[in-house]
């Protein structure tokens, strides 16, 4: 099994798996870098996963799926391109032989969802849409701050292999504000430097992993004490043992970074 960055607009990855016969593209904002890829390497599509209705990870949907007559399946309660099917926490897809389970990730838009799969000789694999970015997490559009925590917190729970794969290639800005949140980490330090390098090579960063993340992302260590006293150094509150407040002012702060 492959695992492809596809690149579309300026930033986005468009993932691909393929068993050089069948092929899955996740959040195709873009149908012809796909049809490209997809002729390239003689591939059939045959399963669309969309994590959310932002315009950016659905705008190419309709014309592959005409192309290709690939099925198409989402979020249950977001706007996709019909016809497609409707997913929800608990549910799980079959596709090139892998079954993919949904994670309900509200927060960056309301009813975002994951695909986690385990893969019999690789590592897990996780397409995470705009939930988790390497070293950063989306914005808050539709959600509120205690359901992105608890999303994130449903992440970081997967196995530490697990390979992340983010919507888009954030991860050098992410790391310049852990780095202001966590001058200390020499994790996050090291983990920078692999980074810059990698894109000084115009290579991607990704996929990451959730043993990474967990070592490196301030939003997966809001409760972290080193994390905790830089944010109230930063903004001072009332209650700072209160882990989404604690949560909300770090996503805040990224926000006038
Ligand atoms: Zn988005
Ligand atoms: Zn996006």
């Amino acid at each position: 099994m492959k695992l492809l960055a596809v690149p579309a607009f300026s930033d986005n990855y468009l993932w691909l798996l393929h068993d050089a016969h069948h092929a899955i593209v996740v959040d195709p904002g873009q149908a012809a870098p796909i049809l490209e890829c997809l002729q390239e390497h003689r591939l059939a599509l045959q399963t669309i996963l969309v994590t959310h209705h932002h315009a950016d990870h659905v705008g190419g949907v309709a014309q592959l799926r005409e192309a290709t007559g690939a099925r198409v399946v989402g979020p249950a309660t977001e706007r996709i391109p019909e016809p497609f099917e409707p997913l929800r926490q608990g549910d799980t897809v079959d596709a090139l032989g892998l079954h993919f389970s949904v994670i309900d990730v509200p927060g960056h838009t309301a009813g975002h969802i994951a695909y986690y799969a385990e893969c019999p000789d690789a590592a897990p694999l996780l397409f995470c849409g705009d939930t988790l970015f390497s070293g950063g997490c989306g914005r808050l559009f539709e959600g509120t701050p205690a359901q992105m925590l608890a999303s994130l917190g449903r992440l970081a729970a997967l196995p530490g292999d697990t390979r992340v794969c983010c919507a888009h290639e954030y991860t050098l800005a992410n790391l310049r504000f852990a780095r202001a949140v966590e001058p200390e980490n020499a994790a996050l330090q090291a983990y920078s430097a692999a980074c810059e390098k990698l894109r000084a090579q115009d290579l991607p960063t990704l996929p990451s992993t959730i043993a990474k993340e967990r070592a490196i992302n301030p939003f997966l260590r809001s409760r972290e004490r080193a994390v905790i006293a830089s944010v109230l150094a930063h903004a001072p509150m009332t209650n700072p043992h209160d882990e989404v407040a604690v949560f909300a002012a770090l996503r805040e702060w990224k926000n006038t970074f």
